[in-house]
């Protein structure tokens, strides 16, 4: 076949149609929610990303914006046959036109039958998020530290932030009467297990219970180590969920599934940086990204005849999920329950709520 753009330096190529045929075709649920995607639009950028920006975090030098009509045509030649739809967001900084992001979102998200999370800086007022949230088509809110304060060089300047530092009181109140959903990344550099983080969670589900709060990125516990400290300190709350997008670690899947329960996980691809081709390694607490696009951050070039092998991210996440599932004999309807059942029934419970 004749590779077909995806988006950025991405295609879809031969070796991804028999990647899906050998591995997820017979696996796949019929129905995919998405439930981490990123759409936005270059024009909604108020300064350029610089390549001194690109360097210092490799994120930068893969994320383009992605409108939503071609994040709809990337997802249905990623998923073939597949009935898939998001909840979708916009990207969190404030490098961009927050107001004017967040109603594209919203649009484009009603007309595509997605549901959008509106990007909410901390300095908004109840007032302000109310109005947001009473704007058809907003589920909730994606809160991140580097909206407490713009900084060009760097997107980790408020990493070591406290969650209430980007996620304040004040706005959780308004949250929790909305039953709104939040999507959570997790700060600082220890990732999930760190002590203040768990608190703070904690303290989320004791102090505002109707918020539905999604963990993205299973707590950015990419690495064994991070989940296997971090997931058992919030494994016993029936009322907490996360989202596995950004993984791709079949061993903190497995983990996951065992400690948590795919009641309470929901699918996520984060793309549009997922459609990166390659492989991910890990080394104890840390890992790296191997892909055949000669990126400034890619150092460290596989051979060729693996580099020719290497399928989407977003395949390898997928095959790790499967790995996972298999190796713990879940039922077909666990499955789909990750994959759809738990975020329809999360959307239920924020729209009943007039
Ligand atoms: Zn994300």
């Amino acid at each position: 076949m004749k590779p077909i753009p995806l988006h950025h330096v991405w295609d879809y190529r031969e070796v991804d149609r028999a990647f899906w045929q050998e591995h997820l075709e017979g696996w796949l649920p019929a129905r995919i929610t998405d439930a981490h995607m990123h759409v936005s639009r270059p024009e909604h950028r108020l300064r350029p990303m610089t390549e001194e920006m690109r360097r210092q975090f490799w994120v930068n030098e893969v994320s383009e914006p992605i409108a939503a009509a071609d994040a709809k045509r990337c997802m249905d030649t990623v998923f073939p046959g597949r009935e898939v739809r998001a909840i979708a967001m916009g990207a969190p900084s404030l490098a961009f036109d927050i107001e004017a992001a967040n109603e594209y979102l919203r649009r484009e998200s009603i007309a595509r039958g997605w549901h959008a999370l509106s990007v909410a800086p901390p300095t908004w007022s109840q007032e302000r998020l109310a109005a947001e949230l009473d704007r058809p088509g907003v589920i909730g809110i994606k809160p991140y530290y580097s909206l407490i304060g713009d900084d060009s060089r760097t997107r980790d300047r408020y990493l070591e932030a406290g969650i209430f530092d980007f996620l304040p009181h004040h706005a959780l109140e308004v949250l929790d009467e909305r039953r709104a959903w939040v999507t959570l990344h997790v700060p600082k550099a220890a990732r999930l297990p760190h002590p203040q983080n768990i608190r703070e969670i904690q303290e989320i589900r004791d102090r505002y219970p109707d918020v539905i709060l999604v963990i993205a990125h299973l707590g950015r516990c990419y690495a064994e180590p991070h989940a296997r400290e971090g997931l058992p300190c919030l494994a016993g709350d029936p009322g907490l969920f996360f989202d596995n997008s950004a993984v791709l670690n079949p061993a903190v899947h497995r983990l996951a599934l065992e400690l948590i329960g795919p009641k309470r996980i929901l699918y996520g691809t984060d793309n549009p940086v997922f459609y990166m081709r390659g492989r991910r390694q890990w080394c104890g607490r840390t890992y790296i990204n191997r892909t055949s696009y000669p990126f400034y951050f890619n150092k460290e070039r596989e051979p060729p005849e693996v580099e020719a092998s290497y399928t989407l991210y977003m395949y390898e996440a997928l095959k790790a999920i499967k790995d996972a599932a298999e190796d713990l004999g879940l039922q077909r309807e666990e499955t789909e329950a990750i994959f759809d059942g738990n975020a329809r029934r999360l959307l239920e419970l924020t729209t009943r709520q007039g």
